[in-house]
Formats: C-alpha cells, structure tokens, sequence
C-alpha cells in the first residue's frame, strides 16, 4: 500500500471508521486535502476492499482496512515509546520519526517491538496501543475546558500536534501531571490551573487538546 493510502486508512480509523461511517468532509479537514481527491482515493480504497463507500453517507473500514489501520497505530504508538523512553526524542520529535517508521516497518517487526517494550499500553502522549488482535483501551476523557473551577484531576492524553507538544513540554506538563483549574479567564483568555502544585497558565486553545480523568 502507498504511504498516502495508509494514512488514509489510518485517519479514517482515527474518526471512528471502525464501528460508523465516517463522511468525505471529515476526512478531508483532517488529511487537508480537496474534497475531489478524497472522492477518488476512496474510490481506489474501495476497488481494493479496504473501505465500504457509500456515496452521500461516507466510509467504513473493512476487515482487511482495520488490520492495516491497526498495524501502522500499533507502529506508531510503539515506536513513540522506543524513541522517547530509550533514545530521549522530545513528544514532537518522536511524533515526526513515527509517522515515517510506520510505514515501512513490518508486523513482525512491531510484534517485537511490543514485546520489547513490555507491552505498554498507551504511547507517551497517552494514545491507547492496539494489540495484535486491535484490542484497545478506551478511557473515559474529557478536555481541561470541560473541567469546573477547583476542580482536580489527572491529565491522560494530549492532542498530537507538534506546535501543541512543544508548548505543552515546555510549560513541563506530563501523562500523569495531576491538574487542578484554577480560573478560567474571560472570554477565552488563558485558564490558570496548579499543575504538580505549581500555578501556571495555560493557553485556552490548548486546554481544549490536553484531557484528564473524568
Ligand atoms: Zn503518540
């Protein structure tokens, strides 16, 4: 398969392609291409029975879609673990060199890779690993926006977005960072929260891509 139909693949896997139909708009906001190439790649998806297309209604992924949606994750996630906890990449960087390292490292690969690593269970941002079989967990998370002035949690998982991760490593928040909100300031000012007992700000925009415990 083509780097460009994997990531295809893998987004639509992402947007919950899995259990629904995801429609041709979302996809094209999230791969950032016309809405006429999204029309044709599905159609070529389709003719190799990764996806079911339904026009007007959208894409799911078939069996043989879900495998290889589940194999570049997998990939992903893991290489993430090895790059960040053994090599010492940043979140950003990690990010970078995963998305090449997906596509061309094999199954087999992956497999030893997880077996490696201890089977972890979620990549250093805090996104779920598939197993082998495309078991995944599914914590329950919403963002710090959602949270309630004084309330505390446990941040889990933060968006993967490399402007995002830099801002966020820098501000020196982590999976597990325990989190109370402060204040949330006026009209989509930043939010004041106490993160591992110190009080810092944090940009609105990002509080909406970092989550926590529910
Ligand atoms: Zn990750």
């Amino acid at each position: 398969m083509t780097r460009n139909k994997e990531d295809y693949i893998k987004e639509i896997y992402k947007l919950g392609g899995a259990e629904e139909q995801i429609n041709n708009k979302q996809i094209s906001e999230i791969l950032n291409v016309a809405p006429a190439s999204v029309t044709e790649m599905l159609g070529k998806l389709q003719k190799e029975e990764l996806i079911v297309y339904e026009p007007y209604k959208g894409s799911k992924l078939t069996e043989k879609g879900m495998d290889a949606a589940v194999t570049l994750l997998r990939g992903h996630r893991l290489w993430e673990v090895f790059l960040i906890e053994r090599l010492g990449y940043t979140w950003s960087e990690a990010h970078d060199d995963a998305e090449k390292l997906e596509h061309v490292a094999p199954a087999r690969l992956i497999d030893r890779l997880e077996e490696y690593l201890g089977f972890p269970d979620f990549c250093p941002h805090g996104n779920a690993i598939p197993r082998a079989d495309g078991r995944i967990q599914k914590p329950n998370l919403k963002s710090i926006l959602e949270m309630k002035e004084g309330e505390a949690s446990v941040i889990r998982r933060v968006t993967e977005e490399n402007d995002l991760m830099d801002y966020l490593q820098e501000l020196n928040i982590h999976i597990g960072s325990k989190v109370t909100v402060e204040k949330f300031g006026a009209l989509e000012g930043p939010v004041t929260i106490r993160l591992d007992g110190v009080q810092k700000q944090l940009s609105c925009k990002a509080a909406g891509m970092v989550f926590v415990e529910m």
